[in-house]
């Protein structure tokens, strides 16, 4: 089996020679940690964000959506905490030059245990067979336990130090668990410092009245600005939630994992304005309610978990990631938060403006607690895009590459081929598609052996292939072609469209959630 950076390797070239991603300004070798969506990845993600927003807005009534701008006044980010604490503790090594971030070298070190753990698991289930209980090996096995014990110990540790702003010690565990580079092998580190991830920019013209502002680091701000302009306006009463997706700018210290780490990048929040005190309940229910979403799109449960944080930010009482099985390991896709008065109390302090909800039922005025659902878009896209990528191998010894991704998500829902092009099958096969194009995204293909078409379909993610042949024209039927099961059926053309829409439509796959 290929290993885990070639399998990463072949992600990334499969999405640029399918059309997915492109390195921004390539010709002029690229801008580190900055990505251009291409034809299919505009399609994939606007489909993601579609997704996403009609299971948020348009499923639930007491959730509404916003656009906020990307610039805000420059004080959001002083009341939000963003000048002073948006930090990363980034560490230098002295032989490679190499700069990392401190705590994801720990983390890694980290996951090397973690995959210890799981090599014993694998064994033992082999061992045992039908018999294995995971739960149980995992509560009494020694050698497992050892590892966790090391697992938690050093988190816990890293968790205090940067809570504590002990940088010095979060250099120590770094040279005690004696992590290398991984480029040079060298454990010769430099102090651990702190970085601010926000990027400036200047607005107006003259040099002097230029303000400084910021891009927005996260678009959650643009919520809590505008809480009581949507909650008067919308006449929204607790609790209640808003949503947005837009980009949001960090200038990311590390930046070496294609789109799961970008300098420029898209969010998809919502912010839950709830009664304070009841924010264990629903930090439950939008944990169960967000993992529910993502299992809803069939990508299979072993690759979902969550991960409780040991170091909480400094707005946050409770916080969870769902971490997704990337193809470098489980990592970080969305962060579930119990924001509690933070944001909306220091927005009131700064502004001077009250932000505070009439609670009809209790009698009296208050700052409503928050629960944040935050998931990066592109993080999204490369889950979809990387889990969705199979090598198979086919019955007559031959193989295929075939893109998996969810119908419901995929760029271009079918491909129309005429068997040949001519006889009168082009005409035909480009009246179904005026009629298709109406629902969905279809394609023309009549370029080579129909053989090859149905392989680049597969390859490009397309969920069906439809084929006019001779027959279509005698008894108005065609061939329709599966991408997942290479299935094929004769069906009547006046049925294709139902077929496809069955296996497409949103409604069908959100009914899951
Ligand atoms: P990480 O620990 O990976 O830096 P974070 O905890 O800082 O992420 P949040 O501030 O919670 O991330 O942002 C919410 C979501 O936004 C993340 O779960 C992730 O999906 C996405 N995200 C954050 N930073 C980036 C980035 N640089 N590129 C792409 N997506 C990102």
């Amino acid at each position: 089996m290929a290993n885990q950076e070639d399998i990463f390797k072949k992600v990334i070239s499969h999405a640029k020679e399918y059309g997915y991603v492109f390195q921004s300004s390539e010709i002029y070798d690229g801008l580190s940690a900055v990505y251009d969506y291409a034809q299919n990845g505009v399609e994939l993600k606007k489909n993601i964000r579609e997704y996403w927003w009609q299971a948020m807005v348009q499923l639930n009534d007491n959730i509404v959506g916003i656009d906020a701008a990307i610039f805000m006044h420059p004080t959001t980010w002083k009341a939000s905490g963003h000048v002073d604490a948006f930090n990363d503790p980034l560490i230098d090594n002295k032989d490679s030059k190499k700069r990392y971030r401190a705590d994801v070298l720990i983390e890694d070190h980290v996951a090397k245990i973690e995959a210890k753990i799981e090599k014993e698991v694998k064994k033992a289930a082999k061992r045992f067979g039908d018999s294995f209980d995971k739960e149980q090996f995992l509560a009494t096995n020694q050698r497992v336990l050892d590892y966790q014990t090391k697992v938690d110990g050093i988190l816990k540790r890293m968790g205090k130090s940067l809570e504590n702003e002990d940088l010095a010690d979060v250099k120590s565990l770094i040279e005690e668990l004696e992590i290398a580079c991984p480029l040079s092998g060298s454990k010769n580190w430099t102090d651990v410092k702190q970085f601010n991830l926000m990027f400036g920019t200047k607005l107006g013209a003259s040099a002097d009245s230029a303000m400084d502002l910021y891009l927005r680091p996260e678009t959650a701000q643009g919520i809590f600005v505008n809480f009581l302009n949507v909650q008067k306006t919308g006449r929204m009463k607790i609790p209640f939630g808003i949503a947005q997706t837009g980009k949001a700018f960090r200038n990311e210290i590390v930046a070496r994992q294609f789109i799961f780490r970008m300098r420029e990048f898209e969010q998809m929040e919502m912010q839950y304005f709830i009664k304070p005190g009841t924010q264990q309940e629903w930090y439950e229910k939008w944990k169960e309610k967000r993992m529910k979403w993502h299992l809803s799109l069939g990508m299979g449960e072993d690759n979902y978990r969550f991960h409780d944080h040991e170091k909480l930010a400094h707005y946050a009482d409770a916080a969870a990631d769902i971490e997704f099985r990337f193809p470098f390991g489980f990592k970080e896709l969305e962060g579930i938060h119990s924001r509690t008065d933070f944001d909306l109390s220091q927005h009131e302090e700064f502004s001077g403006k009250k932000l505070q909800y009439f609670d009809p039922e209790e009698n009296k005025s208050y700052v409503p607690y928050v629960l944040e659902t935050s998931i990066g878009l592109d993080r999204m896209f490369l889950a979809v895009f990387s889990n969705s990528l199979k090598e198979e191998e086919l019955e007559n010894g031959t193989t295929r590459t075939v893109l998996k991704i969810p119908a419901v998500l995929a760029p271009t829902k079918a491909a129309v081929l005429p068997l040949l092009k001519r006889d009168g099958l082009p005409e035909v096969a480009h009246k179904l598609i005026d009629e298709l194009r109406w629902d969905f995204n279809v394609i023309y293909d009549e370029k080579d052996a129909v053989g090859r078409r149905y392989r680049r379909q597969d390859a490009a993610g397309t969920p069906f292939c439809v084929t006019v042949d001779h027959q279509t024209l005698e008894d108005e039927t065609v061939t329709i072609r599966h991408r997942d099961t290479m299935e094929q059926q004769r069906v009547k053309l006046s049925e294709v469209k139902d077929i496809i829409s069955k296996e497409v439509d949103m409604r069908y796959w959100l009914q899951k959630i």
